[in-house]
């Protein structure tokens, strides 16, 4: 969250996100919150003093990653921590926000899928009606648990279906089997009305988006796909099928996906006419949130704030949302544009 926030042009800018991993968003204060309410000592190694989350390499990050989520007991818990997000967002300059939560971290803390989908469900209307945030749910199978847990999972999630629930989509070890292998869970998805995203091109390469998008052409986004970058003929492919980037800057760099900031994807695919949309990731693990990665967009990668729009309007075009929904989110872009143009 950006202790500055109003002094950058980008801040001015009303915001949209694909993906943010609820369990990834827990800013520490409530982090500790909850482990006090729960009565657990929060583990070794989860935190510094400064209330940093601690981690070394991209395993590491999912070691403390599971660590903290593990601190969440409750669907009250849930509750708790998806208001407190909507809530930062919103602070922002958020209006849209698609948060992936997966049913196996669920399953792993002993809680019911449809308890744990109430409390974020009621989150999401308190946020509306609070801060005036839309929110959808991306509902997320962990590629290396294995192709058993996908199915089950998915076979969960198509059986608690819910208005706000309309993305699906893999995540965890890109390297876990193959992109085809979960075919059956994604076709479980679509026929319970889901549209699809995947994470993938964030540590694979271009090939392996390649595949992905063959094996499951019911995928219409690309959860990070940053490394397309390094095979122009496909950037130049992905441009002309339209197909959304969710572009998490701050997590790249975080995790070293790019040499540095300077040598980040952003500006190549969005020069080769990409469709680009930003998010956060797992904000706080990466020192960012989605404001901190508009001004990434100006001040590295040298968009204007009028490209700022345009990458907010993509995502609200690109979001799983309801047509009404959609409307009437552009309408306020729309109306903050012709403020911004009037200035
Ligand atoms: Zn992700």
């Amino acid at each position: 969250m950006l202790t500055d926030f109003g002094t950058h042009p980008a801040d001015r800018v009303p915001k949209a996100e694909l993906h943010a991993h609820l369990e990834g968003t827990i800013h520490p204060p409530v982090l500790r919150m909850l482990a006090d309410r729960n009565g657990i000592d929060l583990p070794e190694g989860v935190l510094d003093a400064d209330d940093n989350y601690l981690w070394t390499d991209f395993n590491d990050f999912l070691k403390i990653y599971d660590m903290a989520a593990s601190i969440i007991r409750t669907p009250r818990d849930y509750y708790d921590l998806t208001l407190d997000y909507l809530g930062r967002v919103a602070a922002e300059g958020g209006l849209y926000v698609e948060i992936l939560t997966s049913p196996d971290h669920v399953f792993d803390l002993g809680m019911g899928l449809q308890d744990q989908l109430d409390a974020v469900v009621e989150a999401i209307d308190h946020a509306r009606a609070q801060f005036g945030v839309e929110t959808r749910i991306s509902q997320t199978i962990v590629r290396h648990y294995g192709l058993e847990r996908s199915l089950a999972a998915a076979d969960a999630i198509a059986a608690h279906p819910h208005p706000y629930v309309t993305g699906f989509q893999m995540a965890g070890a890109e390297d876990a089997y193959r992109p085809g292998d979960f075919r059956p869970a994604y076709d479980i998805a679509v026929q319970a009305g889901l549209r699809c995203t995947a994470h993938t091109g964030e540590w694979l390469g271009p090939a392996s988006i390649r595949e992905t998008l063959e094996a499951l052409p019911m995928v219409e986004r690309l959860g990070h796909g940053v490394r397309a970058i390094h095979d122009p003929a496909l950037v130049a492919e992905l441009a002309e099928r339209r197909i959304p980037f969710e572009v998490c800057p701050g997590s790249n760099v975080a995790l070293s996906v790019f040499e540095s900031p300077e040598q980040h994807a952003l500006r190549g695919l969005w020069e080769a006419g990409c469709v680009i949309t930003l998010a956060s990731d797992d904000p706080p693990y990466f020192h960012t949130s989605l404001g901190a990665e508009y001004r990434f967009a100006m001040d590295v990668a040298g968009l204007s704030v009028a490209d700022l729009f345009d990458i907010t309007r993509n995502a609200l075009n690109a979001g799983f949302m309801d047509a009404g929904t959609r409307e009437s989110l552009l309408q306020r872009v729309e109306a903050e544009a012709e403020a911004e143009a009037n200035a």
